[in-house]
């Protein structure tokens, strides 16, 4: 992958993005129709990506980028359970135009399932239509009073368990809005929140952090203390609070700003959309307009009565009415353009603008992203590239989870040996009877390659033990440094076939070439009984 995103000049996240809408997340090695593939989804991912970086290389670009009309920030609000952010969300969410709301909270709707009566809220858009189930809103957008400018919240589920749902919804964040009760400070959900943004500034990421310290209306409570509290945490953690004294060290991104508020009374919420809004001039954002759209798919379901329901977001370009849309295998045409506040139906969205479409064929994958398309054949093309690489994807033996061993008669292991397996290579509970077996493979051409995969593949399928091989580095040519320095962090062994290997190895890994296969399959089953397999 690393090599991949050199090639396409692409962040590797985009790259594995690409992968994983093309079903093919597991793939170690690139096959030329995969790399084409790839290639395809980069040229469309250059103006994703040039929204966020503004290191243009040439005038030429910077002068494209300033003709491109400003975008609303889009923002995502994140907190440790129970510090307020369904509060703030809902808040929020009754000051977006169109939006009414009576009674109850966004939480209350999630968990009952149902909704209780009259429209509790926005989010129960989907209920009122489908008479079902009530589906919160995941997109609305909150303008500032007496100004065009606007700011859009995504609301992405908290608990620790969503992670990989969070992270996917923050490939659509431009500020993370981190909710912080003020009488509590930092909390373990908090540090990882934290965590993830620092992990973005340092892959380059252009998204900025304010924090909302909430909760300022508790009685008796003292808010200075609070505030000094939270300040000195959040520069523990090297995140610089605005306004505090520039003290020495290394701190994250740009300082941050810090607005008190109170999600249950609304005290200090419009200080803290204008500061959103000053912090997205800051940042500059912008978007092309009258080009095909492109965009981030926030959610996904199929509703009675109407077909699959996505709800997105635009990145980039105008999505229209009719347009032919295509995600990973997934395609259709705009039937149905709504905003998703308000329930009303619109003829255009444009960039950062939260919206529902309904026209997909089938249920595409929330977090990937969608584009728009010339022609219903185009869709179609990609469509069926995206199913047959997700296909072979699937079947390559390499992809496989674990080979099933037939007959076998043993197939827990010795506790003590699990858990050193478990340190040395994180196997999860889950699958604590696969025994993962990192290698490296080299060949001098395609053909020799595939021969010593397919040979290694069987040779594990024939064990007693649930053997998954773990291709680290599958390539043609000599072992490189390279090669060696992968193994060494995975743990991996080295098999050249038909292929030069480093003249010295001082390290403890594992390199065994050969020009006949039996021998290096010999030396494999050796060393991987000795390296990997529980003792006799
Ligand atoms: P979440 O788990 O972060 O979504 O937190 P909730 O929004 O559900 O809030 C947790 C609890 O804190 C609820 O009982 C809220 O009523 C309360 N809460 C949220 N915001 C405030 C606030 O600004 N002031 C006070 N006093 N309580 C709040």
């Amino acid at each position: 992958i690393t090599e991949t995103s050199l090639l396409f000049r692409q962040p590797k996240r985009h790259i594995e993005r690409i992968l994983r809408q093309l079903g093919a997340a597991q793939v170690t090695s690139l096959d030329r129709e995969l790399l084409e593939l790839v290639a395809s989804e980069c040229s469309h991912l250059q103006i994703v990506d040039q929204l966020q970086d503004k290191e243009h290389d040439s005038d030429e670009d910077e002068a494209i980028r300033m003709s491109w009309p400003a975008r609303p920030p889009v923002v995502t609000v994140m907190g440790h359970v129970d510090h307020g952010k369904t509060t703030l969300m809902d808040a929020l969410r009754r000051r977006a135009p169109g939006n009414k709301m009576t009674t109850g909270s966004s939480k209350n709707n999630i968990k009952s399932g149902k909704k209780k009566g009259a429209p509790a809220n926005v989010g129960d858009i989907a209920g009122t239509e489908a008479g079902g189930i009530t589906q919160v809103i995941t997109a609305f957008q909150v303008a500032l009073e007496g100004s065009d400018a606007a700011v859009t919240f995504l609301d992405t589920p908290g608990h620790a368990a969503f992670r990989n749902m969070r992270e996917s919804g923050l490939e659509a964040a431009d500020v993370i809005v981190l909710v912080v009760a003020a009488e509590d400070g930092l909390a373990a959900q908090s540090l990882e929140i934290l965590q993830f943004y620092k992990s973005l500034l340092e892959q380059n990421v252009d998204i900025s952090l304010v924090v909302a310290m909430n909760k300022i209306d508790q009685p008796g409570i003292n808010l200075e203390e609070c505030q000094y509290r939270l300040e000195n945490q959040l520069l523990q953690e090297g995140i610089l609070v605005e306004g505090m004294p520039q003290t020495d060290g290394d701190f994250f991104g740009s300082p941050v700003p810090l607005y008190p508020i109170s999600a249950k009374e609304g005290t200090g919420l419009d200080d803290m959309i204008e500061g959103l809004i000053l912090q997205s001039e800051i940042m500059d954002l912008r978007a092309p307009k009258e080009e095909p759209a492109s965009g981030i798919l926030l959610d996904a379901r199929i509703e009675k009565g109407l077909g699959v329901v996505v709800d997105a977001i635009v990145r980039s370009g105008d999505l229209k009415k009719g347009d032919v849309v295509v995600s990973g295998e997934h395609k259709g045409r705009v039937r149905i353009l709504k905003s998703t506040q308000g329930n009303t139906q619109v003829s255009e969205a444009s960039a950062s603008q939260p919206v529902r479409i309904m026209g997909f064929d089938s249920l595409p994958t929330a977090g990937d992203l969608f584009r728009v398309v010339e022609s219903e054949e185009i869709a179609q093309e990609l469509v069926e590239k995206a199913a047959a690489i997700k296909d072979t994807a699937e079947n390559k033996p390499a992809m496989m989870a674990a080979v099933e061993i037939q007959g076998s008669g043993k197939d827990t292991l010795d506790k003590n040996w699990q858990s050193n397996l478990k340190e040395k290579y994180e196997i999860g509970e889950a699958d604590s009877s696969i025994i993962r077996v990192p290698m490296v493979l080299k060949a001098s051409a395609d053909g020799t390659l595939m021969a010593l995969h397919e040979a290694l593949q069987t040779l594990m399928a024939t064990s007693k033990y649930k053997l998954h091989l773990d291709i680290v580095q599958m390539a043609v040519g000599p072992v490189s440094e390279n090669d060696m320095q992968l193994a060494g962090e995975s743990g991996a062994m080295v098999l050249g076939f038909d292929v030069k290997v480093p003249s010295s190895n001082e390290t403890e890994i594992p390199v065994f070439q050969s020009k006949v296969i039996y021998s290096l399959l010999d030396s494999a089953r050796d060393a991987m009984a000795e390296r990997y397999l529980p003792p006799k």
